[in-house]
């Protein structure tokens, strides 16, 4: 029986990978704060794909709470063959306007937390010789864009750089870079997405087929929909001075 770890699985692209997963019958240990969502999203999987759904409320920015998170992993008795590093969010300012202590928060979720996680894990599965760790990362570390951008740019590179080194075992690192989605990150970071065209929106459940298709094709990167494809083609290949003064030109100007 193959155990999916997924951190951050109570909405959005976490919550649509517990239900790929636990309709595929794999068994579950799902992440999050929110212990009631938690419990409700548990009994639902369990109903709905007759798993077994094993809930561990903590907050990961905490380390003492990462830390009973990062011991689950490294149970030998308890194998957690796929690790999805999700969880995650955004901030409404800009880096010079945004409390440094949330600048900080969100480091860790997006940077600390997954290493932390990643590498409570590898020693099971290097020894099983098998395993999966999914890193949710997005398009926007593709460019500069503010510190979430840097952190994201961080997980895609470290998952390119993993999935060299854990090659050997047999175990597969697949950075998924998805566009805006329809979940609730965007309330939650304030954003106003008001403007942004409907052809720019994917869904979760899209972001999660285009992943597991990806991994099964041992691809070191998965990004849905043919325009962020082309999207991120382009932002590659273009000088980094005509990017740098495109994306000058999208900020607000300071009030
Ligand atoms: P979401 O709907 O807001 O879900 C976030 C999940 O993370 C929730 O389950 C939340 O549950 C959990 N979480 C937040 N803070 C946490 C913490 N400190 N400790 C433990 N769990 C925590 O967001 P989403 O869009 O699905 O985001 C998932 C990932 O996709 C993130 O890494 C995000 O950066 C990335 N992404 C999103 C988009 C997009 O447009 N939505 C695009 C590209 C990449 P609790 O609040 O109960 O903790």
């Amino acid at each position: 029986m193959t155990t999916v770890l997924i951190t951050g699985a109570t909405s959005g692209i976490g919550a649509a990978f517990a239900r790929r997963f636990a309709e595929m019958g794999c068994d579950l240990v799902i992440v999050a704060r929110d212990q009631d969502r938690l419990d409700r999203s548990a009994a639902d999987l369990r109903t709905r794909f007759g798993v077994t759904v094993d809930v561990l409320a903590a907050d990961l920015t905490d380390p003492p709470q990462c830390r009973t998170v990062e011991e689950r992993l490294s149970t030998p008795d308890r194998p957690v063959d796929v690790l999805v590093n999700n969880a995650g969010f955004g901030l409404p300012a800009p880096f010079p306007h945004s409390p440094v202590d949330d600048e900080e928060r969100m480091l860790d979720l997006l940077v600390r937390v997954p290493l932390r996680l990643t590498h409570a894990a590898i020693p099971g599965m290097t020894s099983r010789r098998r395993g999966v760790i999914l890193n949710v990362s997005s398009v926007a570390g593709l460019l500069p864009t503010g510190t979430y951008g840097a952190a994201k740019a961080w997980i895609t590179s470290f998952s390119e750089s993993l999935r060299v080194d854990l090659a050997p075992y047999g175990i597969r690192v697949v950075a998924l870079c998805p566009g805006f989605t329809r979940t609730e990150f965007q309330q939650r970071a304030k954003m106003d997405v008001s403007l942004l065209p409907s052809w720019a929106w994917l869904d979760a459940d899209s972001v999660v087929n285009q992943a597991l298709k990806d991994l099964r094709h041992n691809k070191p990167i998965s990004i849905t929909g043919w325009r962020y494809k082309a999207y991120a083609m382009a932002v590659r290949h273009l000088p980094r001075r005509t990017v740098a003064a495109r994306l000058a030109r999208s900020r607000k100007p300071p009030k």
